[in-house]
């Protein structure tokens, strides 16, 4: 099937042509047509399948025909990156209408994003939370909604989202048509959908949740304490060029990249305590081939879309089988191939093994030949929580167990030297350690 064989405005077919889309994916070819005659949708296909053109082409070619100036669609999505990615895509199918859209997003400031709804921006993409500080305003009405779609549902769930998506679907008035677009479909999103979707058309493009074919994956089994220099390695091979690596925690996506750092490995990273300039910055390095890895937590990663991104490393094994699909997912993006390499310690496996019977199948396990499997490790990248709080508690019993010793002494050294040494002592001192009194400032954030 060809682009033109759906039923789209030509100056959409120009847009989708400039991009060198040639055919519709089978999600898009399925639901534009769906989309296009009215009605309701729900949607469920792989990471990479395409769902984001699928939503935006029956939206902008339902847009093209009446006039503009309010805001009449809403996308509602889950990150930054991913709003910030919907938007450029739809100025890219858009690029030969006059149909303008704007991304409304936390961590930059509510100011810039007012002439958004101000000047009635035809479609508003926006994670939840940004959405709903701007509607305490008069200017955010967004009274002209007829296209509201929520996409990747699940991780919006995932992130805790629920309450808000519902409080944005009060403030809105009924859309004439609501899309729905998830990757997975677990049962808390089959009820949200029950809820709030109209007898839908369903489309879903397989029922066993797998990665998109074109991938090739490989376990990597080593000791968990070299799994850092066993990516150094890997990376320093023939085998990789540039690779998305995930980590579990923010803290390791910065240990990590430190480490590779180190090893002379550019690498950056991405996460969600980093700002949206540092994020959209490695990002764009990333893209621009600046740094060779991207190191990035499952939140943080939704959305990023780089062509032809080669690999993926999952350094940490996900914890659930859908993340596992997520990250994976993020290579061979629309038919391409590419790797997904996993490093699995052996307390990994367990996790594994639910991977590999989520995705239903037995992924190859491999070594790297010339690695020193029996090395001395490396420290830890993160000292267990446990640990850390123990060396602390430590520390802290040892300077209160010093300062008493301190004040013993000074207490007996007093009682046998005149008064008059005390006060003319070097600084005056707020407790009985001794130490010189010092303002103590709370720490910055
Ligand atoms: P999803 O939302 O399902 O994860 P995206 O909509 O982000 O997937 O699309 C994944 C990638 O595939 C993007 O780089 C996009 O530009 C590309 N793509 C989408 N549709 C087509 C198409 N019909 N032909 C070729 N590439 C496409
Ligand atoms: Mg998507």
């Amino acid at each position: 099937m060809a682009f033109a064989a759906l039923d789209l405005h030509p100056t959409l077919l120009r847009g989708v042509a400039d991009l060198g889309f040639v055919q519709p994916t089978p999600i898009q070819s399925k639901a534009i047509p769906i989309a296009l005659g009215g009605g309701d949708l729900l949607a469920c296909a792989a990471t990479g399948s395409g769902k984001t053109a699928a939503f935006l082409l029956p939206i902008l070619n339902g847009l093209l025909d009446k006039p503009r100036g309010t805001t009449r669609a809403l996308v509602l999505a889950p990150t930054r990156e991913l709003a910030l990615q919907i938007v450029d895509d739809l100025r890219g199918l858009a690029r030969h209408t006059p149909v303008t859209g704007a991304a409304v997003h936390g961590g930059v400031g509510m100011g810039p994003q007012k002439a958004a709804f101000r000047n009635g921006a035809d479609v508003i993409v926006a994670t939840p939370g940004r959405l709903l500080d701007h509607f305490q305003y008069d200017y955010a009405g967004l009274k002209g909604v007829e296209y509201l779609v929520l996409d990747e549902a699940d991780r919006m769930l995932d992130m805790g989202f629920l309450p808000d998506i519902k409080r944005v679907l009060r403030h809105i008035p009924t859309p004439k048509q609501t899309f729905f677009f998830s990757a997975t479909m677990p049962p808390p999103i089959e009820r949200l959908t029950r809820d709030i979707l109209r007898n839908p058309a369903k489309v879903a493009l397989q029922r066993k949740a797998a990665p998109a074919k074109g991938v090739t994956q490989a376990i990597y089994t080593v000791p968990t304490a070299l799994k850092g220099a066993l990516l150094v390695d890997l990376l320093k091979g023939e085998e990789i060029d540039d690779a998305l690596v995930f980590t579990r925690t923010k803290h390791r996506a910065d240990r990590l990249t430190k480490l590779l750092n180190r090893n002379g490995i550019n690498a950056e990273r991405i996460h969600g305590n980093r700002s949206q300039a540092q994020r959209t910055r490695a990002l764009a390095g990333f893209k621009a081939g600046d740094h060779r890895v991207l190191v990035a937590t499952d939140i943080a990663a939704r959305g990023i879309d780089v062509d032809s991104l080669g690999h993926v490393v999952n350094f940490d094994v996900p914890n659930v089988p859908e993340d596992y699909i997520h990250r994976v997912g993020r290579t061979a993006r629309a038919e391409a191939t590419g790797k997904a390499f996993t490093l699995v310690g052996p307390e990994d496996e367990s996790d594994m093994g639910r991977i590999e019977r989520a995705v239903g199948a037995k992924i190859p396990r491999c070594k790297l030949d010339g690695f020193a499997y029996g090395a001395t490790p490396e420290p830890p990248l993160e000292v267990p929580r446990g640990e850390r709080i123990a060396a602390i508690r430590a520390k802290k019993a040892e300077d209160r167990a010093r300062a008493a010793a301190k004040a013993k002494r000074k207490a007996e050294g007093a009682r046998g030297i005149t008064q008059g040494r005390a006060s003319s002592g070097p600084a005056a001192s707020d407790d009985a350690s001794g130490r010189p009194r010092r303002r103590r400032y709370g720490k910055r954030r």
